[in-house]
């Protein structure tokens, strides 16, 4: 039987930010796309996320006074000398092209909100905003029929199936069980979303992350790009010159994609991927030790290349963007994951480890959070610790997916996720830690967090820990003592939201082989490829920034660079 061939200009594999970043611009310049996505929806790890880009450069930032510098500066400074110089370069000069293309030509529109701090408020460049970039809720009828396509939000973060936007909704949905208009308008939201979701399947109002990729879906829609989901990538398929010319591909379209100008693997990370975890990540070396709420990041780009010399660029410091989980099982064994992007900087809460020792300050980004917990876990088994709270704060904020006050607490309690006890004591022997050394730990914080200090770690000192915290507070938005009986805990682990290291790639996002040559017509953008920040997490949206402006570089370059291909061919070079 022949197989199905299916011709392209070019053929994208993944259907997250970087991916379809890549196909609008691709379409844009008057190329045939097809997209492809192993997932049953569109929208990968992208459509849960935050929805933020790190754009350092974009046209806002500079005309509130950032300059190439101080950027430059900060992003080397978090690389630590682990990143490619030429690489963030690019970065930089790409980002004010890209994002005019993304608002003008591809109809996306961005928020700057007036504050959005750089997770390193200390770190010389850093910024308390124009660099950080979200995108305005959607309405999901803009898709038409393809609405449901859409990957959904992530359970564990929503409230009763509304996912509050980052900004002023989700600061008033946090005060909701603390003054009547907040409480009035969270209801709202929540009881159209009810509505909504009853008539029509899935609400229309999508937020955050969900929303970018419902906007990109719908540009992509109007340029006309097919999206076939189910449709893993299984191969690439090369000529007899070596260059990338097109995929072999399963599903219901299973047969050969012939893609005339190369091939765009944005099929995410490997934190999915339990071999590979134990070769890139020291904490995880026998597989068992991580939790990922990446979707479908099980390492296909890497399967993809490597028959063709990729390989991993492990040279990042940190091998992920660090997110710390709590888990939780549910009645019916489902498994929900509740990333800390909010870690535990909030007034009353703590984290400590085993031995009831705080380690780390607690208004750090989840993703140097993460760092400190690897590092004071180094060569134990496991790496977990214990978020704590007192029942004012317990009231007050809750504890990740354990909500606050009036969200009822037996359903948590039942499923073992949280623990409560009377006592310090008593809370130490039901989560094993030495309960001298917890008491020790709590007396050491209330003493400063009492006067608004924490002289072990600084929390609260900067504009970022700040952020983090509750503004209302006084005298410091991420200190109050733990004082108050009943005490509660949750198990705190490691988890990701992307990994750093990836495909090794130059800075045409052309995939290296294993010489370091680029494989010709193969590109690798978004967490397929390593992150142009070094291990360094210099901001909200480090991740989706990078995948959508080296996605949009190659979508533009791709044909000129098939077209130099051909020039050397014909010149019998
Ligand atoms: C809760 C949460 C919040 C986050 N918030 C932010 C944020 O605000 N800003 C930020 O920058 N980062 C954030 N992140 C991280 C960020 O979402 C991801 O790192 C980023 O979206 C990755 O984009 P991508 O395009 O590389 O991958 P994805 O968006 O995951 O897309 C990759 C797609 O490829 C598909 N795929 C895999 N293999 C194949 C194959 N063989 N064939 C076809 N398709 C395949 C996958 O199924 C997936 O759909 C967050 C992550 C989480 C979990």
């Amino acid at each position: 039987m022949t197989e199905k061939t299916i011709d392209t200009d070019v053929l994208v594999i993944g259907s997250g930010a970087a991916g379809v970043a890549a196909a609008l611009r691709a379409a844009h310049d008057g190329h045939r796309v097809l997209v492809i996505e192993k997932d049953e929806r569109l929208g990968g790890t992208t459509a849960i996320s935050g929805g933020w880009l790190w754009v350092p450069g974009n046209e806002q930032g500079v005309r509130e006074g950032d300059t190439r510098e101080e950027a430059e500066t900060y992003i080397k400074y978090l690389a630590k000398g682990r990143h490619n110089p030429e690489m963030v370069d690019t970065f930089l000069d790409e980002v004010p092209v890209a994002m005019r293309f993304f608002a003008d030509d591809a109809g996306i529109e961005f928020q700057y909100p007036q504050k959005a701090p750089d997770y390193q408020m200390d770190a010389p460049g850093a910024k308390v905003s124009g660099r950080a970039v979200t995108v305005k809720a959607a309405d999901a009828r803009m898709l038409g029929a393809d609405r449901l396509r859409v990957q959904p939000y992530l359970q564990s973060y929503t409230v009763f199936g509304y996912m509050p936007e980052v900004g002023p909704d989700i600061a008033t949905f946090l005060k909701a069980n603390q003054n009547l208009r907040a409480f009035g308008y969270a209801a709202r939201k929540v009881s159209k979303t009810w509505v909504q979701t009853l008539l029509h399947k899935r609400a229309y109002g999508r937020t955050n992350g969900n929303a970018l990729m419902t906007r990109m879906i719908t540009a992509a829609a109007r340029q006309g790009i097919p999206m076939w989901t189910a449709t893993p990538a299984l191969e690439i398929v090369i000529d007899d010159h070596g260059v990338a010319v097109g995929a072999r591909i399963g599903g219901e379209h299973a047969g050969l994609v012939r893609a005339r100008l190369g091939v765009v693997i944005a099929a995410g990370g490997f934190s999915g991927n339990a071999e590979l975890r134990r070769r890139y990540f020291p904490h995880d070396p026998d597989g068992t030790n991580h939790c990922t709420p990446t979707i479908g990041h099980h390492g296909d780009s890497l399967k993809l290349a490597q028959p063709l010399g990729g390989h991993i660029d492990d040279s990042p410091h940190q091998p992920a963007s660090w997110g710390p989980v709590t888990t939780f099982t549910g009645r019916r064994g489902q498994q929900r994951w509740f990333p800390h992007l909010r870690a535990f900087g909030l007034p009353g809460l703590i984290a400590v480890d085993r031995d009831g020792v705080r380690f780390a300050n607690e208004s750090l980004s989840y993703h140097d959070y993460g760092v400190e917990m690897i590092r004071n876990d180094a060569g134990r088994d496991g790496t977990y610790g214990w978020i704590i709270a007192d029942a004012k704060a317990m009231r007050r904020y809750g504890i990740g997916y354990a909500k606050p006050w009036p969200f009822p607490q037996t359903y948590f309690r039942r499923s073992g996720f949280l623990h409560k006890a009377a006592t310090v004591a008593e809370l130490a022997r039901t989560i094993d830690v030495p309960a001298d050394q917890l008491q020790a730990t709590l007396d050491e914080f209330n003493a400063g967090a009492a006067r608004g200090e924490d002289p072990k770690f600084h929390r609260g000192s900067n504009w970022f820990h700040h952020f983090k915290g509750d503004m209302d507070h006084k005298p410091n938005p991420n200190l109050a003592p733990i004082d108050q009986g009943p005490y509660y805990a949750v198990k705190i682990e490691m988890g990701d939201l992307g990994t750093y290291a990836g495909l090794a790639v130059n800075t045409r996002s052309e995939v290296l082989d294993a010489v370091g040559d680029p494989v010709p017509g193969l590109y690798a953008v978004g967490t397929a490829a390593v992150s142009v920040f070094g291990g360094g997490y210099p901001g909200y949206g480090a991740n989706i920034g990078p995948a959508m402006i080296f996605g949009h570089t190659v979508g533009r370059d791709i044909a000129a660079h098939a077209a130099e291909r051909a020039e050397r061919v014909s010149a019998g070079m």
